[in-house]
């Protein structure tokens, strides 16, 4: 028996060699650490993964290892999966509306962390979990900069948001506040605006907030030439938190999931035809990794590699792509630019796909088979 490698140099060293049938994720765990440290590093208070973007146990082990000391779950299938992995980790239980059974779990788990946005959930809460547990009214404003709406499933308007937090106070909990200002949050003042307001909130009540959430949001890089900007998001949140407060803030957290883990995965899809020269059909679509793209729009920087490692680099022009299976909504938004000499059987490779990819793969018509590669860079 030999050693098998199982550490590859980049994708195209792997795709030269496998000759992947199936869509592959390559996983660089130095981007993930790296992006890590710059969140610990950047932003000003304690940095939680939101473990839904990404569930991945590779993902979950190395963000506890670059650092990362608390988590948000939403499931009793990603408690156990933390109480697992990061024994000693913080759990937020962020999901605003939960079964009974499933509080009744995160309490005997040792949750003591918990986020609400209405009454008749608070009144579950306050009849299952212990007082002197955190409860964090999560509230909402008007959408602003989001690749989309977040408020429109959860989060208390700010009148509500007031009452609630009274209500939290008053039954002994330790009242904190929490939002999310919308996914792939491209503009900073969002969370201006979501800081001022939690102020207000705050006033209003007559209650000092404990810690106040800033939430996920933040930007990955899915567009040629628009880095995503952190620090600067980073810098206006410390900025804003200190002067709605008065100098004064609650202890910030935040919970990203896209902006940590999308830019440590890369997706390599095979092209299964190019119909009449004219529609690419891959191995992968809607149904499988590429399902958010429908929602939150194309990422253009994606490479083609032929079956020989190298890159194809034909002039660009418009393509249809379709994914595998027999629905018409399967298909990437918009026309894709690819270069003309795309052939079947080569690859496309999507960067920057870490989040919602895989953890909403689905086996619809029989694909959603694939393999999870790690590679040294992702560069290819
Ligand atoms: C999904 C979710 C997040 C992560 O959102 P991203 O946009 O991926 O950063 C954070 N907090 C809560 C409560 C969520 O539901």
């Amino acid at each position: 028996m030999g050693l098998s490698k199982t550490i590859w140099t980049n994708p195209s060293e792997f795709l030269r060699n496998q000759q992947p049938m199936n869509p592959v994720m390559f996983f660089a765990p130095a981007v993930l650490q790296s992006t890590a440290r710059r969140f610990i590093d950047g932003f000003p208070g304690l940095v939680t993964y939101a473990v839904k973007s990404n569930p991945d146990e590779m993902v979950i082990q190395n963000l506890v290892a670059a650092g990362i000391e608390g988590f948000d779950v939403a499931s009793p299938v990603e408690i156990e999966m933390i109480a697992r992995l990061a024994p000693s980790a913080a759990m937020h239980y962020h999901n605003p509306v939960r079964a009974r059974h499933e509080i009744a779990y995160a309490v005997s788990m040792g949750v003591t962390s918990y986020s609400v946005d209405s009454h008749s959930e608070l009144k579950k809460l306050v009849e299952i979990v212990p007082a002197g547990a955190e409860i964090s009214v999560r509230f909402k404003l008007p959408v602003a900069g989001a690749a989309y709406n977040f408020g429109a499933k959860f989060g208390a308007t700010v009148d509500k948001a007031v009452d609630l937090l009274k209500v939290v106070a008053e039954n002994g909990y330790v009242p904190s506040l929490t939002f999310h200002p919308g996914t792939q949050c491209t503009d900073p003042m969002a969370w201006d605006a979501y800081l001022r307001a939690a102020a207000e909130i705050c006033r209003l009540a007559g209650v000092k907030a404990r810690r106040l959430n800033t939430g996920g949001g933040f930007p990955s890089h899915r567009l040629n030439g628009v880095m995503p900007e952190l620090e600067a998001i980073f810098a206006l949140i410390g900025r804003v938190a200190d002067e709605a407060f008065d100098g004064n803030p609650p202890a910030l957290v935040c919970e990203p999931g896209r902006g940590l883990v999308a830019e440590s995965f890369s997706l390599a899809a095979q092209v299964k035809g190019v119909r009449d020269d004219e529609h690419v059909f891959l191995n992968d679509g809607t149904y499988g990794n590429l399902d958010e793209l429908p929602i939150t729009g194309i990422i253009d920087r994606i490479t083609v590699v032929a079956p020989d490692g190298s890159k194809r680099d034909g002039a660009a022009s418009p393509r249809v792509i379709f994914g595998p299976t027999c629905d018409s909504v399967d298909r990437l938004p918009g026309d894709v630019a690819l270069p003309s000499d795309i052939e079947e059987g080569d690859y496309l490779v999507f960067s920057g796909m870490g989040a919602y990819s895989t953890a909403t793969n689905t086996r619809f018509n029989g694909f959603g088979d694939m393999v999870v590669a790690t590679v040294m860079s992702l560069a290819n």
